[in-house]
């Protein structure tokens, strides 16, 4: 089969126009035509001579997802379904807000952390996405679209932080001025705290925004619903967060209250102490309730009386109401909790 230029780099399609006798620049050329012009064959990429076209196309494609479905919600949620080449389906959120256009997006199949609250966990693990397959979420929404897509998150199905190196690779393609030309500053990465990932991310020159989703400051009940606990220690992940924070940028605390578990006055009391001295944000999430998990959403008189006591904290603190639960799209209802709404991202 040919091989998928979709899958290459930007770097590795400068050596590929060197390795056939042709200036790099003309690798920036076929990377803009392929992420930023939605072009799906070389006919037409005009700017290269017919030569490199014909040269091209015999040898090389250029393949992405492909959109098997699409479900609209009244509040403006949209959820794509896409396929990938060897016929796994993923799921992407496209979300509108005021001046702000975000793309959730999966990172992998399924997901392994089995999170005991989380939609995603029941569908277990099947493979990592590829960069291409990550980056060609966020194109292929602005391809069906036509919007001007100004936020992405990372927090479809999937831990990104088990899949770090492709996730790094396709943040590449998404914040290049070149490929998808989207800010890192309005780029957040969600994770459930992997340790080794963390500190990956930490090491990389990339400023993405980061979002810790803690959810339940109580080391005990955190490792019985979050058993990626188990060998990730919240204080090590709380430790790398305060680095993120000190080196990068400011980090965001995800806290999805779910009724009669994690949403009483001695858990917020409890979280305000964990997160001490972080420059940090935190994000409530009520949570969105999925028919086959057994948990509940507080009522609004326990929500208000949580997010008021966290309100008397240093920390900026918001409540997010997630868009897209009518459609399954919702945070947790997809997906790694958390913001399908923007807060995360600003
Ligand atoms: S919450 Fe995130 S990490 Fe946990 S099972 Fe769901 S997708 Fe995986």
């Amino acid at each position: 089969m040919k091989h998928n230029l979709k899958g290459t780099s930007l770097a590795q399609m400068r050596q590929l126009m060197t390795d056939h006798g042709h200036a790099p620049y003309r690798g920036d050329q076929i990377f803009q035509w392929i992420w930023q012009k939605h072009a799906h064959g070389f006919t037409v990429m005009t700017n290269l001579s017919k030569d490199i076209r014909v040269l091209f196309a015999e040898q090389y494609r250029i393949c992405g997802l492909t959109v098997s479905d699409t479900i609209s919600s009244q509040d403006g949620a949209v959820k794509y379904m896409m396929t990938t080449e060897d016929n796994h389906t993923i799921e992407t959120v496209f979300i509108t807000e005021e001046k702000r256009t975000t793309v959730c997006v999966s990172t992998q199949v399924g997901c392994p952390l089995n999170c005991s609250f989380c939609a995603t966990g029941l569908m277990g693990f099947t493979r990592n996405l590829r960069a291409y397959e990550i980056a060609d979420q966020v194109r292929t929404v602005q391809e069906k679209t036509g919007a001007r897509i100004t936020n992405i998150v990372l927090m479809g199905m999937g831990e990104p932080l088990l899949n770090v190196q492709e996730v790094l690779a396709a943040l590449e393609i998404c914040c290049a001025p070149n490929g998808l030309g989207i800010s890192q500053r309005h780029t957040t990465l969600s994770t459930a705290g992997i340790i080794d990932g963390m500190k990956t991310l930490l090491a990389s020159s990339l400023k993405v925004k980061l979002a810790v989703s803690l959810n339940f400051p109580d080391v005990k009940m955190r490792t019985q619903m979050m058993p990626v606990t188990k060998s990730n220690p919240l204080a090590e992940v709380l430790n790398l967060a305060r680095a993120y924070s000190i080196r990068k940028s400011m980090v965001t605390f995800e806290y999805v209250l779910i009724d009669r578990i994690n949403d009483r006055i001695q858990d917020a009391r409890l979280l305000l102490r964990l997160i001490k001295g972080i420059r940090s944000k935190i994000n409530l999430i009520p949570y969105n309730p999925h028919p086959r998990l057994p948990y509940r959403r507080p009522d609004e008189a326990r929500i208000a009386r949580f997010h008021e006591y966290l309100l008397d904290s240093p920390h900026t603190v918001t409540l997010r109401r997630s868009k897209g639960q009518e459609i399954m799209a919702a945070c947790g209802q997809l997906c790694h909790l958390l913001v399908h709404s923007t807060e995360a991202v600003s």
